[in-house]
């Protein structure tokens, strides 16, 4: 089942809950960046950077970005798939917040991570609006070390 966030963002209540709720919990943060997954995630993540007074960077699918970039591939069910972010959007020690829509597996999310190691940044933490916790991802990445939240779960 494909759990569909248009709804929630097309409710004015909703979108701002859900922006000022995910504020709310890293304003004394010193964030330096918010780094959303295409492409759900920049949805959320562009008003968060915008808020916190911190930049957004873009994590999208290969072949994407126009300027010179790193990259990570990942495990799909079928076959796989690969990330990238621009060189220089990230610099080391950067505070950094991850955001995405969804987590299911955790594959999109840790690939991400991977390349916040690259870049020598420091994780603040990783934001979801949905955990599928009976998928197994969120615990998975918690297990290796990262912290990670999420507004709400379904089974
Ligand atoms: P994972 O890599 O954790 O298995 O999958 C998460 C990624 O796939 C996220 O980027 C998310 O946008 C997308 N995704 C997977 N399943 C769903 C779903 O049911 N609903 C939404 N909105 N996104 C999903």
């Amino acid at each position: 089942m494909f759990r569909d966030i248009t709804t929630l963002l097309q409710d004015p209540i909703g979108l701002r809950n859900t922006i000022e709720k995910i504020v709310a919990r890293y304003r004394n943060e010193k964030i330096d960046k918010v780094v959303g997954i295409e492409s759900r995630g920049f949805i959320i993540a562009a008003p968060v950077a915008y808020a916190l007074g911190a930049g957004f960077v873009p994590v999208r699918k290969q072949g994407k970005l126009p300027s010179a970039t790193i990259g990570c591939d990942y495990q799909l069910e079928y076959g796989h798939d690969r990330v990238e972010i621009h060189v220089d959007a990230v610099n080391e020690n950067d505070r950094v917040l991850l955001i995405d829509d969804l987590i299911a597996t955790g594959g999109t999310m840790e690939a991400a991570l991977k390349l916040m190691l690259d870049m020598k940044a420091e994780v603040i933490e990783c934001c979801f609006v949905i955990n599928l916790p009976t998928v197994g991802g969120a615990e998975r990445l918690q297990k290796q070390g990262y912290k990670l939240y999420s507004l709400c779960s379904f089974e």
